[in-house]
């Protein structure tokens, strides 16, 4: 193993668009963070377009780039990632969906597309679906777990399966839930298609007269009774970092699809208690994760997803405390690293910003710093000074490589 280490750290949708209205400030620009402005000083600073000008990236797709794989290569739908992240173990023809738990009148028109955001008994529901029989299609064979409150995965199980077909999931309300629709001419989306209709209208059967709807009908809420399905997915054929550069590798995260995606791409993924993904998570629990993984790792991949949450509501304010708080996470990390044989690097997987409210295509700051990534000199770390930065604009797609190559792990391409 080498003897240098790497700490990458991820804020999700860290990075803002400076606009006239605000002055051209950003909450990274105004957030009191010492840390990281003395990181953006000692390191090397840039920007880094997350796939490329002009594309508006999903969390998963600008992961895959952030983890060194093309996403126009090897992206094949988000379902897979959510379902490794959920620690269901995935064959290369299985095809899993993130699914809801919803709540449909008898005409199955959506009441509810949460379910009451229901929290309990969603595994006893889950069982009463789970190895349900498709006669429809009877070589597909159907698995189902409930994961986080409402949320839960389907995979479909079969030969000649497809991850080619519509979304049943019809993500409004007021409407009925969708007919799936093979989404191209092929058979395995056709009869993929017929296998996720039939299921969903099972899952409608079997739920309205489970117990804990009946209990929690009595009790004035939602039922939980019918689960619509969306974003199919194959696992992505991605040679894992472990086998390509030789780098043993961690992950620190909360969010199920980025964990997934770590795992697909070789890492070990870590349990932090108190890392939620959510505005409450345990920074510093994160922190000294991520610090005793780099023991026994080369790499140690560290994801914040709070940072993407108040950028979707708009409010400036708590972005600006958001990175306050991760400021002191840095702090942490800080006193045990030594940047003579560490490097550590903080970038977002794209922009969300306050005045969009979703992900935009505008390029992120990065910083990396460590023995030989030279100084940047700048006072602060944002948006506008890292155009100014001594790394130049790089695609996310590049980070990994560059740090391969730093830890000598690259191989020479040509004589
Ligand atoms: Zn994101
Ligand atoms: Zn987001």
């Amino acid at each position: 193993m080498s003897e240098k280490k790497v700490f990458l750290i991820v804020c999700d949708g860290m990075a803002d668009r400076p606009t006239r209205d605000r002055k051209f400030e950003t909450p990274l620009d105004v957030a009191h963070k010492p840390n990281i402005d003395e990181l953006a000083r000692l390191g090397s600073v840039g920007l880094v377009d997350p796939i490329s000008p002009g594309v508006v990236p999903g969390s998963d797709v600008a992961h895959f780039a952030l983890l060194g794989y093309d996403p126009f290569r090897f992206y094949t739908g988000r379902g897979s990632l959510e379902a490794v992240g959920a620690g269901i173990r995935l064959a290369p023809t299985d095809v899993a969906f993130r699914c809801n738990f919803a709540t449909v009148d008898e005409n199955l028109t959506v009441v509810d597309r949460r379910a009451g955001r229901i929290k309990e008994h969603t595994q006893d529901l889950a069982e009463s679906l789970n190895g349900m029989r498709i006669t429809s299609t009877p070589d597909v064979a159907a698995e189902f777990h409930s994961t986080i409150e409402h949320r839960a995965v389907l995979v479909l199980r079969g030969p000649s399966i497809s991850r080619m077909v519509s979304d049943t999931d019809p993500h409004a309300t007021n409407i009925k839930v969708a007919k799936s629709t093979p989404l191209d001419e092929t058979p395995a989306s056709k009869k993929t298609a017929v296998a996720l209709n039939e299921f969903t209208e099972k899952s409608f059967e079997i739920l309205q007269k489970h117990e804990v709807n009946i209990e929690r009908k009595s009790r004035g809420q939602n039922p939980a009774n019918i689960v619509v399905a969306r974003g199919p997915g194959t696992l992505p054929p991605i040679t894992p970092l472990t086998v390509q550069y030789g780098i043993k590798a961690a992950c620190v995260a909360a969010v199920p699809m980025v964990r997934g995606i770590c795992k697909i791409s070789g890492m070990e993924v870590l349990n932090v208690e108190g890392a939620t993904g959510g505005l409450d998570t345990n920074l510093d629990a994160k922190a000294h994760a991520a610090l005793e993984a780099s023991e026994k790792n080369d790499l140690v991949f560290l994801h914040v997803k709070a940072t993407d949450i108040p950028s979707h509501d708009g409010n400036f304010e708590m972005k600006k405390k958001i990175l306050e708080k991760i400021d002191k996470m840095f702090g942490t990390m800080f006193d045990q690293i030594d940047l003579g044989n560490t490097y550590i690097a903080l970038t977002a997987d794209h922009a969300t910003p306050i005045s969009v409210r979703d992900h935009s295509a505008d390029p992120v700051p990065i910083v990396i710093a460590g023995p030989d990534f030279p100084p940047s000199g700048l006072k602060k770390f944002s948006e506008k000074n890292s155009a100014h930065g001594n790394i130049g604009r790089i695609r996310a797609l590049d980070i990994i490589p560059m740090i391969a190559d730093r830890l000598g792990r690259a191989k020479k391409f040509g004589f």
